[in-house]
Formats: C-alpha cells, structure tokens, sequence
C-alpha cells in the first residue's frame, strides 16, 4: 500500500524537550510507524505549506497520515480541497493529535474542531469502547506515560465509529480515537502525539495505527470523479 506521511517541522522540535523526545525527527519515527508493511514517502510541511505533495504523488496515495500544530494556516487552500475530494473517492486518512486543527480536518469534518487543552506532561489511559473494532484489536487499553491534555468538549460532528475515550490525570476526558465515512473513504482520528513526549515510540501507539492504517485502506479502487455519471439499466422493472 502507499502510504503518504506529512509531518510538519516547527520550532518545539527544535527545542532541547523536542530533540530529546525524538533526536532521529518526530517525522522519521512517525513514517516508522508505517514503513514495514507499506511503500513510505515521507513529506515535510512548515511555515511555507507542504512539500513536495504534488498532484501524481497526493493521486497515487492510498492512505494519507497528517500531523500539524503551528503551520496549519501555511498549507494552500486548493491543496485542502485536493485532499477532501480524494478522501472523497476513497483516500483513507489518518489524523494526529494537534491536526484537529488542519484545515483538511476541519473541511471534511465542517466544525471548528475545537477542544479545550493543558501542556502538563500528564498520564493518559485510552479506553477501548468499542472492542469488536478493527482498529482496537487486542488494545483494551492504552497507556501514554506522558500527553498533553486534549479534553471535551471536542467540536466535531458525531463520530461515525467511536473507538476509543482518553482519561487524563486531571480528570478529562476526550474522544481520542474516532472514525468518520465521509464519501467512500475512511478517516482516523487520534489524539495522543504531542512533539515533545516520545508517543510514537510506544509499541501499543504504533500498533494502534498500523491497524488504523489497514483500517482505513480503500478497499476498492479509488474513483477518478466524486460522481460517476454511468448510470446502469434498471435491473429491475415491473
Ligand atoms: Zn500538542
């Protein structure tokens, strides 16, 4: 499968907490999580928008990986709307933590994809509420050493397939694992992923996505249009 991680570059992982966390690159670790069993390329985005995500590369992607947190204002509006009309046609997506507040996020959910938040370095324990899940097997429960807090209320539309609801140290709670149909294709939300803890080096974090990953696949070919205009004879007629 190909699998497209956009990873954006700011100035916390320059940071010594950041580099610690990750001294390899957050976006390295990340496009890890997904290189053993698909074919990885591997993008960066900052404050001048997405590199290289050119239109052959964003049409021959099967599932497409976002994480953003300071430069989601830089990323071009007509990339966005490239993006939703591909998750439209079947593109699976995968979005982490502060890319709640992407633009490809909010455009396909249609709110403002607000939450309320604390940079505290908190336990959080991520309860399985839907067991018979895909995305959940064998993952009750997943535990972050350290996270920052991501609580309700989360303004999104009614997730389509609730997975998982985090609980912090502090008390929150959060739908930190959420799917929505939006057309014929598949997206996941997560939300643990903050750059200065080591999240992504978890085994249960990776797992977790590797089996969102397969998850969200297109399980039939993706469609050149949103609509097709063919339509078949009736196959039934009185
Ligand atoms: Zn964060």
């Amino acid at each position: 499968m190909k699998v497209t991680v956009v990873c954006e570059h700011n100035r916390a992982m320059d940071s010594e907490e950041g580099k610690k966390a990750y001294p390899e690159g957050m976006n390295e670790c990340i496009a890890g999580i997904f290189s053993e069993k698909n074919e990885v390329t591997l993008l960066r985005s900052d404050d001048q928008g997405v590199h290289g995500l050119t239109d052959e590369i964003l049409e021959g992607t099967e599932v497409l990986v976002w994480w953003g947190h300071m430069h989601h204002g830089a990323v071009d509006s007509g990339l966005v709307e490239k993006i939703a009309n591909r998750v439209q046609r079947g593109m699976g997506m995968i979005f982490l933590h502060s890319a709640h507040d992407s633009k490809p996020f909010k455009r396909l959910l249609g709110s403002s994809c607000s939450l309320v938040w604390r940079e505290d370095g908190e336990f959080e324990r991520l309860w399985c509420v839907n067991p018979t899940h895909p995305i959940a097997r064998g993952l009750q429960t997943i535990d972050i050493p350290q996270e920052e807090m991501y609580g309700e209320p989360f303004d999104i539309p009614t997730p389509d397939e609730l997975v998982y609801i985090g609980w912090f140290e502090g008390g929150e709670v959060f739908r930190g694992g959420c799917v929505f149909l939006r057309g014929r294709g598949k997206i996941f939300y997560f939300n643990p992923g903050h750059e200065t803890y080591p999240t992504y080096k978890l085994p249960d974090v990776r797992r977790v996505l590797q089996q969102a990953c397969e998850y969200v696949a297109p399980q039939g070919e993706i469609l050149e249009k949103i609509c097709c205009p063919h339509r078949p004879e009736p196959s039934y007629k009185r």
